[in-house]
C-alpha cells in the first residue's frame, strides 16, 4: 500500500493542469483579437522542448540520473527568456506553460525577448551544495548548442538563486574559451549580475499594486495586504511594501501562517526566520490556519508562491478587493470566473511579476554594453517599463471590455503575433 494521496478527480486535474489554463487563455485571447488561424497554430506550440537526463555521482559516490527540460516557446522577439526551476514535481507540462507565460510577459513590459524556461525534477532540500553543482553544471552542459545571449538566456526560479547562475555562467564560459556574462541573468553583483535584479519581482508586485490602488483611490496606508509565500517574491514584495506604508497583515508560509492586525514587522519577521528557519512563532504575531490566513478579508492577497493556490474550491471564500499574482498561475481558469463575478480586481501574472524579466533586460543590456547603471536608474527604469505596461494592460481591457488578464493577454499575443507575422514563415 502506499501513502501517497489518491491522484485529483479528472475535473480536478484538469483544472490544475498548467498547460491546459495556458492554452485556453491564449486561445480565449485569439478568438478576440480574431487571430489568423495559421498564426493561432504556430503561437499555440513551443518552438522546441528538451527532456534531458543528468547523470549525476551524489556525494555519497552513488550514481543518479535526473530528468531536466528546457522549451522555448516563442523567440519571434527576441533571444527566450525564462527562468530554470528545481522541484520534486517539475514536470514537462509545467515547464511548457511556463515557457508560454514568459512569452507574454515579456511581450506585455515589450522588453525584445522571446519565451522560455527550464526544469529539473530533483529535491534541493535534500541535495547538498556540491550535488546542486554538479546538476546545474551537467544540466547546463547537455543543453549548451540552445544557449546563448542571442539565443536563450535563463534566469533564477523556484529554488534556484544567484549562485545557480554563476555555476551556468561558468559552465557556459568555459566551453566558449571565454567568460560570457549575458548568457545568464540573475548573477551574483560582482560578476555582472544587475544592481535590483534581487528585489525586482517584489518591486513590480509593489508598483502594479500603487497602480491599482490609484484606480480606487486608496493609499498604501490604509491598505492591508495578505502574502502567500515568503521566499525571493513573497518576502521582496513584503519588505519593500512594507516600506511604502502598506499593512502586510499576513504573511504565509508552508509551515505555518502569522497574522497581525497592525501590519507585521517585516524586517524582524525576516531576522527571526534567519535565526529560527521559519516564520512561525514570530513573537509579534499570532498564528493563524492556512486558508484562515488566505480566506480573511484584506485589500490586497499577493500569493507569491507555486501554481494552482486560487482554485475553484477556494476561489468562491477569498474576500480580496485586489489580486497582485506574484507567483506564475496562481489561479485556475475556473477560479478566474469565480473572481470575476465577484468583481475582484486582477493584476495577472504576465503583468504582476513582469519586473523580473524587465531587470533581466536591464542586466542583459548592461553585460553586453560592459557599462553598468546604478541601483537608482535601475529601479526607475522599472517603474516607468512597469507604469506603462500596468496603463496598456488597463486600456486594452477599456477598448476591449475584458477582464485584466484577458487584456494582457491580447496585448502580449497581439505584440508576438505582429512580429511573428512581420518575420514571416520560413522557408
Ligand atoms: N523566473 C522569473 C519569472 O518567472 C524571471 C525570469 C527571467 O528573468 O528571465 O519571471
Amino acid at each position: 500500500m502506499s501513502d501517497a494521496a489518491p491522484p485529483p478527480a479528472p475535473a480536478l486535474e484538469q483544472e490544475l493542469n498548467p498547460w491546459l489554463a495556458a492554452e485556453t487563455r491564449f486561445s480565449e485571447a485569439a478568438d478576440r483579437l480574431e487571430l489568423d488561424h495559421g498564426l493561432r497554430r504556430v503561437l499555440r506550440v513551443p518552438e522546441r522542448e528538451i527532456t534531458t537526463y543528468i547523470p549525476v555521482m551524489l556525494d555519497d559516490g552513488r550514481i543518479e540520473v535526473f530528468t531536466g527540460y528546457r522549451v522555448h516557446h516563442s523567440t519571434a522577439r527576441g533571444p527566450g527568456k525564462g527562468g530554470i526551476r528545481f522541484a520534486p514535481d517539475v514536470s514537462l507540462d509545467e515547464v511548457r506553460a511556463l515557457a508560454a507565460w514568459m512569452t507574454w510577459k515579456g511581450a506585455v513590459v515589450n522588453v525584445p525577448f522571446g519565451g522560455a524556461k527550464g526544469g529539473v525534477i530533483c529535491n534541493p532540500t535534500v541535495m547538498s551544495q556540491a550535488e546542486l553543482e554538479r546538476v546545474t553544471r551537467r544540466y547546463t552542459a547537455n543543453i549548451l548548442e540552445f544557449l546563448g545571449p542571442e539565443k536563450d538566456v535563463p534566469a533564477p526560479d523556484v529554488n534556484t538563486n544567484a549562485q545557480t547562475m554563476a555555476w551556468i555562467m561558468d559552465t557556459y564560459s568555459m566551453h566558449q574559451r571565454h567568460t560570457v556574462t549575458a548568457v545568464v541573468t540573475g548573477k551574483p553583483l560582482n560578476l555582472g549580475g544587475s544592481r535590483g535584479r534581487t528585489e525586482a519581482t517584489g518591486r513590480g508586485c509593489r508598483i502594479v499594486t500603487e497602480e491599482a490602488l490609484k484606480r480606487f483611490s486608496m493609499k498604501p496606508e490604509e491598505t492591508t495586504v495578505v502574502i502567500q509565500g515568503f521566499g525571493n517574491v513573497g518576502g521582496m514584495s513584503a519588505k519593500l511594501m512594507h516600506e511604502h506604508g502598506f499593512k502586510i497583515v499576513s504573511i504565509i508560509e508552508w509551515d505555518g501562517a502569522v497574522y497581525n492586525s497592525n501590519g507585521l514587522d517585516i524586517p524582524k519577521l525576516m531576522r527571526h526566520r534567519a535565526d529560527t528557519g521559519s516564520i512561525v512563532d514570530f513573537p509579534e504575531s499570532e498564528a493563524i490556519g492556512l486558508d484562515e490566513a488566505m480566506e480573511q478579508r484584506c485589500d490586497v492577497l499577493l500569493p507569491a508562491a507555486k501554481e494552482n493556490m486560487i482554485t475553484s474550491t477556494n476561489a468562491e471564500r477569498l474576500q480580496c478587493r485586489i489580486l497582485c499574482e506574484g507567483a506564475n498561475g496562481p489561479t485556475t481558469v475556473a477560479a478566474d470566473e469565480i473572481l470575476e463575478k465577484k468583481g475582484v480586481f486582477v493584476i495577472p501574472d504576465i503583468l504582476a511579476n513582469a519586473g523580473g524579466v524587465a531587470v533581466s533586460y536591464f542586466e542583459w543590456v548592461q553585460n553586453r554594453q560592459g557599462f553598468y547603471w546604478n541601483e537608482q536608474q535601475v529601479n526607475e527604469r522599472q517603474e516607468e517599463m512597469m507604469v506603462a505596461a500596468f496603463a496598456d494592460t488597463l486600456e486594452f481591457a477599456g477598448k476591449h471590455k475584458v477582464n485584466n488578464r484577458t487584456a494582457a493577454y491580447m496585448l502580449a499575443v497581439d505584440r508576438v503575433a505582429f512580429a511573428t507575422s512581420l518575420r514571416g514563415m520560413y522557408p
